[in-house]
């Protein structure tokens, strides 16, 4: 089919009012080169027109994989007991922030296993007040379910963004890759989210993409619940196993791991299209499956990249997967070749800022609800 014709088919489905999960999934499997090459130019124009051409750093501090849960698809679970579990010095956070600070990265991702414990939360705050009081970076956290008052304390600190992917927008699904033992449950996830928004964080979200018994109705499903929720930034990433974990060499995967990259790309690209202003972060799981994976990330929408300032010596011991890229390079050897390949791209970077996503300032100014 000709390109042309194929970008007005997308378009005409996309721009439905009553978009369902039915309408998108052909989309999802599109597949032939010119439907690729479709997509992505379709995602940049998108791309430009709603958040520029530039590409936000966020510096990631993985600073504990201690972990009371037990996802079935996670290397940190509570149940792997081949993790070496640790937690990061303050000191050692505080080293990283300097580091994003001199690199004029604009903001930092904090990111953990989940903990609830009274000392845990009093650490995060306690950092996360002392980096704001030494340097003028955006904070983010991403350490899992909270109560709402400690989600509070969090914001009163200084963090103005949150990452709790939804995992998957369908209850039954998530009941497959969780344990049923009360901790891990989709209602608990789902409350979270609305009361990070409440709060005023900006929220991001996301979902993995080729985790067993998922398919692609799933998938579509989880671009709907995205859009429905309002989320301000979105995590979209391949699922990668891992031999600690009890979806190793599963007999139930729809999307075979060497489909998984195009079917995140094009994932990023409906969310890019008909998200619009929203931030998308290219995920280091993209990169892990294909060593350009971040690149192909951004040229199909995404303009977020998260480099890893945990310390080299730890970063072994936080494998949510295995094949993680760049675990022995050190933060200055990782920042020379991000720069080279976002040249490649043609992205600018946008060095120094926050890069906050427009769409939250459009949220907030008209505030709607969801769920
Ligand atoms: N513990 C927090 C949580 O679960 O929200 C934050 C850390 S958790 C490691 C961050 C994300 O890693 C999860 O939201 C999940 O989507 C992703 N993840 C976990 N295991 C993965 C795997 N095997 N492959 C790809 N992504 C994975
Ligand atoms: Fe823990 Fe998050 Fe991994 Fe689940 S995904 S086991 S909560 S680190």
């Amino acid at each position: 089919m000709e390109k042309e014709s194929i970008r007005h088919d997308i378009m005409n489905i996309l721009s439905s009012p009553s978009l369902k999960k039915e309408d998108i999934v052909p989309i999802l499997k599109m597949d032939s080169k010119e439907e690729m090459d479709t997509l992505q130019s379709l995602a940049m124009e998108a791309k430009r027109e709603n958040v520029g051409r530039v590409v936000y750093f966020r510096g990631l501090v993985e600073f504990s994989n201690v972990c009371r849960k037990n996802c079935f698809y996670c290397g940190l679970r509570k149940g792997n007991k081949a993790v070496n579990r640790f937690r990061l010095h303050e000191e050692e956070i505080l080293s990283a922030a300097a580091f994003a600070h001199e690199n004029r990265y604009g903001s930092l991702v904090l990111q953990s296993g989940e903990n609830q414990s009274e000392e845990y939360i009093d650490f995060v705050c306690k950092v996360v007040r002392r980096i704001k009081s030494r340097y003028d970076l955006g904070i983010t956290l991403s350490c899992g379910e909270q109560s709402e008052d400690t989600y509070r304390r969090f914001f009163e600190s200084g963090a103005h963004r949150y990452l709790l992917r939804v995992e998957t927008s369908s209850p039954e699904l998530y009941g497959k890759w969780h344990p049923s033992d009360g901790k891990h449950r989709f209602e608990t996830r789902l409350d979270c989210l609305r009361s990070l928004k409440d709060i005023g964080f900006q929220i991001g979200s996301g979902s993995m993409v080729g985790v067993p018994y998922q398919t692609y109705g799933d998938i579509a499903g989880d671009i709907l619940f995205l859009r429905n929720m309002e989320a301000d930034m979105m995590g979209i990433g391949p699922f990668i196993e891992h031999s600690g974990t009890p979806f190793y060499r599963s007999e139930a995967y729809s999307i075979p791991q060497e489909e998984r990259l195009n079917v995140t790309l094009r994932t990023i690209a409906l969310l890019r299209i008909l998200l619009k202003d929203v931030n998308i972060a290219a995920t280091t799981a993209m990169q892990a499956l294909d060593k350009f994976g971040r690149e192909k990330g951004l040229m199909f929408g995404a303009n977020v990249i998260m480099p890893n300032l945990t310390p080299a010596i730890r970063r072994k011991d936080y494998l949510l997967y295995e094949n993680k890229p760049c675990l022995d390079e050190d933060a200055s050897q990782c920042n020379n070749c991000l720069e080279a390949r976002i040249a490649c791209v043609g992205d600018a970077i946008g060095y120094g800022k926050w890069g906050d996503p427009p769409h939250f300032f459009r949220r907030v100014n008209s505030p709607s609800f969801w769920l």
